[in-house]
């Protein structure tokens, strides 16, 4: 019988989920089908009814459902407890797992260039959900000191409380106050950029010394990313972000290495 995988969320038909997860299929002859599926907010209880009607194998959640499923969830990951959020789930003969890979799917390209954190600063840009998986990343992994940016001060003090809680040090500044120059790691995860805006923040003082991460993947080379690689810092892409939490998801549902090439194929080639 083909497994039904999906993607749930709103707005959902720009989501690139559906094509990385079909090509990794396509790629280690798996009979299963990965679907796109419009859960408007407020209705996610019967969302999931349906979902459950249609035995679904195993899903993913983003935006605005990645802390509303928690309360749908029978067992809990920790690092999905300690994010506060999912954004898979498997299910299990009824039984639904939460996990979240947006954390270490965030991680791994920065350890695949074997890059350390243990000790570094950092600055992360933006306190939404993306960035409250990145702080625990970066608390997780020990950085030396986290530092908040946000356009909504108090969402920046308030993650910088929650870093705290996982034992980091971290302090938050207005985005007009900062100083790129006290960091290792600069991280946008806000979502400037997006329609190609300017750089949330001024990139003249970005060097070699520098990894810039921007985790917006579209598009590819926004102007903060654009401007860091002028000034020879080292870049990571959001498009590695985004494969990096699928196939990670991919491995908790089919318990094997997720053809990571094959799914790299067919996103790039969507852009
Ligand atoms: P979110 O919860 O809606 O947070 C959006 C963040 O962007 C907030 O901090 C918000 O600040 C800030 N922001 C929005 N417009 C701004 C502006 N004009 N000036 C300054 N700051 C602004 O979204 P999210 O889920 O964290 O996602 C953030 C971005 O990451 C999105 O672009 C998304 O596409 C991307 N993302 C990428 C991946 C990946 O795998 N690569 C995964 C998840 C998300 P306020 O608090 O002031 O509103």
């Amino acid at each position: 019988m083909v497994k039904t995988f999906a993607v749930i969320g709103d707005p959902i038909e720009h989501s690139l989920s559906p094509s990385i997860h079909n090509a990794a299929f396509k790629a280690l002859n798996l009979d299963c089908t990965y679907i796109a599926y419009r859960i408007p907010r407020g209705e996610l209880k019967e969302g999931i009814e349906s979902l459950r009607q249609i035995k679904i194998a195993g899903f993913n959640v983003t935006i605005p459902h990645k802390i509303e499923m928690m309360q749908y969830l029978d067992d809990i990951s920790p690092e999905c407890k300690m994010i506060g959020a999912t954004n898979t789930v498997s299910n299990d003969n009824g039984k639904f797992t939460g996990y979240n890979t947006d954390m270490d799917g965030f991680l791994e390209p920065i350890k695949k260039r074997n890059i350390g954190i243990s000790g570094e600063s950092v600055l992360v840009l933006g306190s939404g959900g993306a960035a409250r998986a990145i702080v625990a990343g970066f608390a997780k992994e020990k950085a030396k000191k986290i530092t908040i940016s946000n356009r909504t001060l108090q969402k920046a003090q308030a993650l910088s409380e929650f870093a705290s809680s996982l034992g980091a040090e971290a302090d938050y500044i207005k985005l007009q106050n900062v100083d790129v120059s006290k960091y290792k790691f600069v991280i946008n995860a806000t979502s400037v950029g997006l329609k190609n805006e300017p750089s949330p923040i001024p990139t003249g003082a970005i060097n070699a010394n520098h990894v810039v991460y921007d985790i917006i993947y579209m598009p590819m080379n926004t102007d903060l990313i654009q401007q860091s690689k002028k000034n020879s810092a080292t870049i990571i892409y959001g498009y590695e972000m985004l494969l990096g939490q699928a196939a990670l998801a991919f491995q908790i549902w089919h318990r094997v290495q997720a053809p990571y090439e094959a799914m790299k194929k067919v996103l790039l080639g969507g852009f």
